[in-house]
């Protein structure tokens, strides 16, 4: 559940908008249409849930949180040849990892087959539906088009017993996959092309995970999900719009099947987020080409992917709510969602200084032997935090990019003859530097001020930069991931290959998404981190432990986002 020891962020959070959903509920309690609202989430387990779908979580689960009502949890399994346990598996670990948790036991749409089946042979019996045996293509050919009305199918003057015995031979597995369907008989001249008497029930001769081999029909997602809703009391049944012209069918079988309630379809517009895709079918084929290093690869726009990114729960929770509910399509900016990302981290992330790439730093004034044990608070605005001590010697790193030889003042960090403040400790003045046979820099000797530490120094010559630093003796080499968007271009579901016309995302991925650095020095306190905690690599940006890739005492960091935004804004349109 959400946490409400959860501090601001959570605030935001909870302050929920007012949007079209709401109103119709607020109706229906008021007026008694319904007594308490019952909503559904009903993912197919054919692959992972991605940001799309969390939306449609927050959504439904939230709004049964908000109105003290339930939300039931349906994986809808009508394709056994795509789904799997693995899949179950998965997408109820990110219900929960989201924060929310369902109703009662996890249902499944094949719960209700038997019951499904007597729906069939009873619409049979009222003469509403029959065995059809055209194949696919008759069937495409007899179906008509958007401006052209079908045609009736000629086996749709069956009798009542010939399709009664017909479907029991379906079902008893005397015919071939693809030999017959059991059709809804509604009007092949329907405006509507899936009231064209659409297919209820087809023969698959394969195992199903939940049912195993009890059956050999199947039926459709159109025949199952309404009667499943109507089983389950659900009250709103929420869905995406491009189930808009389903909804005269999901009605017609609830009108001519003795079914148990009445739920309603409303529909609301999908969410899109620009630098990425929300298509199972295309995260599908980045992992099963290897871009990407898996379902749960950090930067998948999955709810595992941004598990192992770093992104809070918290975070996209409060995305998902501010991105409203309408039934206007469009596309969110990435920059929003990264933005709750930030926001949840700036607040509950404790400081510690890393030095992704260092530079070795000797200080000629300070004694040899000597390490002092600094203060160093975990948080600059919330004291609660604590402190922790952080260790102090002649030699440090410093990151190769906070040191120049010369530079305008515009660089505010380590410059020959200029000062510059260690982040909790003391101020130094670059002297001079060592040079290998390459002319790169190996070393910068500096000279400290004793008396700065906490203070300003005696001259009253405030040092314009703060820079983090790690003690070389003390310090600990630990493994960076570094990540970035997984796309560099803002609408991959755009881009189009140039020979076939077709969409070709694969050609937007970033190829600098991605690079390991091994040779990163954190201060020890991080070695203590458990899996999964984020911590703000002082100037760096927020990191997370990684939780697969994790043994005691030897973290992985992945990063999560740098401190601030460096992708242009999205484009007007
Ligand atoms: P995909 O298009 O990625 O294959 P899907 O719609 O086939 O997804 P389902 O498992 O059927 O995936 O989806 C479960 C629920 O999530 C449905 O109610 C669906 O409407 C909703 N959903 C899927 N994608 C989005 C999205 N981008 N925005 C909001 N809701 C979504
Ligand atoms: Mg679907």
């Amino acid at each position: 559940m959400v946490d409400s020891t959860d501090t601001a962020n959570d605030d935001t959070e909870n302050k929920k908008p007012s949007n079209f959903l709401r109103q119709i509920i607020d109706k229906d309690l008021a007026d008694s249409t319904v007594q308490s609202i019952v909503t559904r989430f009903p993912p197919e387990p054919n692959g992972h849930l991605h940001i799309g779908h969390a939306k449609a979580i927050c959504l439904n689960f939230g709004l049964a949180q908000d109105y003290q009502g339930q939300c039931h949890l349906r994986f809808d399994d009508t394709n056994p040849e795509k789904e799997s346990n693995e899949f179950i598996k998965a997408i109820t670990d990110d219900i929960s990892w989201l924060g929310f948790q369902w109703h009662g036991d996890i249902r499944y749409a094949s719960n209700y087959f038997d019951q499904l089946h007597e729906f069939a042979n009873q619409l049979i019996e009222k003469g509403l539906a029959y065995v059809c045996d055209l194949s696919a293509e008759e069937a495409r050919n007899y179906r008509g088009t958007l401006t052209e009305p079908g045609t009736n199918s000629p086996y749709r003057e069956r009798s009542v017993e010939e399709n009664a015995s017909l479907f029991a031979k379906m079902t008893a597995g005397d015919f071939d996959e693809g030999a017959c369907v059991l059709r809804a008989k509604i009007d092949m001249a329907a405006p509507n092309v899936n009231l064209r008497d659409p297919i209820i029930y087809r023969i698959r001769k394969v195992t199903h995970h939940q049912t195993g081999d009890k059956w050999c029909v199947y039926p459709t997602y159109d025949f199952t999900h309404g009667q499943s809703d109507a089983i389950e009391g659900i009250t709103h049944s929420i869905c995406t719009l491009e189930f808009e012209d389903h909804k005269p069918l999901y009605n017609w079988f609830l009108e001519h099947l003795p079914v148990p309630s009445q739920p309603r379809q409303f529909e609301f517009s999908r969410l899109n987020v620009n630098y990425t895709v929300t298509s199972k079918r295309k995260l599908k084929q980045l992992v099963d080409d290897a871009v990407v290093d898996g379902w749960d690869d950090p930067r998948m726009p999955t709810i595992s992917g941004m598990r192992r990114r770093g992104y809070a729960p918290e975070s996209i929770r409060s995305f998902c709510t501010a991105t409203g509910v309408t039934r206007v399509n469009g596309i969110v900016d990435m920059a929003m969602l990264e933005f709750a990302v930030r926001e949840h981290h700036n607040l509950h992330a404790p400081r510690v200084m890393v030095v992704i790439n260092p530079l070795k730093v000797v200080i000629t004034n300070y004694p040899d032997e000597q390490v002092e044990s600094l203060d160093a608070p975990n948080h600059p605005q919330n004291e609660s935090m604590g402190v922790r001590k952080v260790p102090f010697s002649k030699t440090f790193y410093i990151d190769r990019e906070d040191f120049r030889e010369e530079a305008n003042k515009k660089f505010k960090r380590l410059v020959i003859g200029k000062k510059v403040r260690l982040r909790n400790a003391y101020v130094v003045k670059a002297d001079s530097v060592v040079k290998d046979e390459h002319g790169e820099i190996t070393e910068v000797h500096v000279s400290y001020d004793a008396g700065t530490l906490g203070q300003d120094p005696s001259d009253g010559v405030k040092p314009k930069g703060v820079i983090q630093w790690v003690s070389a003796d003390k310090g600990v080499p630990i493994t960076v991931r570094l990540y970035d968007r997984l796309f560099d271009q803002e609408s991959p579901e755009k881009a189009l290959d140039s020979d076939s016309g077709e969409n070709d995302f694969m050609s937007c991925v970033n190829p600098d998404s991605f690079s390991e650095l091994t040779h990163c020095i954190a201060e020890p306190s991080l070695l203590e981190a458990s899996p999964e905690q984020v911590f703000q690599f002082e100037r760096e940006g927020y990191f997370v432990s990684d939780r697969f890739d994790y043994r005691a005492g030897q973290p992985v960091f992945n990063k999560t986002i740098g401190l601030r935004d460096s992708w242009p804004k999205q484009e007007q349109s």
